[in-house]
């Protein structure tokens, strides 16, 4: 069923192209008419950052996207007095905007930020819906439309990284993979314009990829490496060569590995 939340909204400029692997459009759009904060779930290169996108422009909301890293703390978020020729001023932060201006939020990797980030989120992603901003006492309250939306990989991470249930269950959670051999190989051909034929093949490989490093790699071979690949055949590239250089040499440094995974691209190409 399609959602009634994305009916009618005018759009200035045509939305970044999203292929639903499942209902997850829809469910975006549902969590963001009931004020709820999104918590998705997924491999690198599976498609979130895409489905952030795509749904921010379906529903006619500013997006402001915040990539996180270990030495991401709440001031990085929430803002900064800055002195200027001996004035003292506050400077908003990226989170403070969206607040303030209705917008989607989008905080990438979570797990890789600082703790503290969450005295500042929960109060967001709860009913108060508010933004705490200690250094100059106020409390925002979000404006209609803000919506928080985090992502992280639970396949890589540190044990210890993983996230509180207190943050958790603050949150929808929804889980991408990767999208089925069909879809994988439409998105393929319309993300880079190649032929069905080499768009087919790609899947084909990453398949036998996964299947090889699932246990053994941090990461496995992702949808954005097939299109990087497929990019590479339409600017000219052989598709053994473009598949060496864009998916196994981004998987891996160790030499062994590196001839075992070209060892399957030879098999399958
Ligand atoms: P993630 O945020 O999960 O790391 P991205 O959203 O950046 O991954 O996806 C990487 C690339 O893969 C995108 O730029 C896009 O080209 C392609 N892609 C992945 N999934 C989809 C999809 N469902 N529809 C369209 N493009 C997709």
């Amino acid at each position: 069923m399609r959602s009634p939340h994305l009916a009618a909204v005018p759009l200035a400029t045509a939305p970044p192209p999203y292929l639903a692997q499942a209902d997850e459009c829809d469910l975006f759009a549902q969590a963001h008419a009931a004020r709820l904060p999104l918590l998705l779930k997924g491999p690198t290169g599976c498609g979130k950052t895409r489905l952030v996108e795509h749904m921010a422009a379906r529903l006619g909301r500013p997006l402001i996207t915040v990539s996180g890293h270990d030495d991401l703390g709440a001031a990085d978020l929430t803002g900064r007095h800055l002195i200027e020729g001996g004035d003292t001023r506050w400077v908003d932060g990226p989170l403070t905007r969206a607040v303030r201006e209705g917008a989607i939020f989008y905080l990438d990797e979570v797990v890789e930020a600082r703790k503290d980030i969450t005295v500042v989120l929960h109060p967001l992603a709860d009913d108060r819906r508010q933004l705490p901003l200690d250094r100059t006492g106020e409390q925002i309250a979000a404006a209609p439309g803000f919506m928080l939306v985090l992502s992280y990989n639970p396949g890589y991470q540190h044990l210890l990284k993983g996230l509180k249930p207190s943050t958790r269950q603050r949150f929808v959670a929804l889980s991408l993979g990767y999208p089925s051999p069909v879809l994988e190989a439409q998105i393929v051909q319309s993300e880079s314009g190649c032929p069905p034929e080499v768009a087919l093949q790609l899947v084909r490989l990453a398949q036998a990829l996964r299947r090889l490093t699932e246990h053994d790699l941090e990461e496995t071979a992702s949808t954005r490496l097939l299109v990087m690949a497929a990019r590479l055949t339409q600017a000219g590239l052989p598709l053994a060569r473009a598949a060496h250089v864009a998916v196994a040499e981004a998987l891996t440094d160790d030499a062994p590995t590196l001839a075992a995974l070209a060892e399957v691209l030879r098999a399958v190409l």
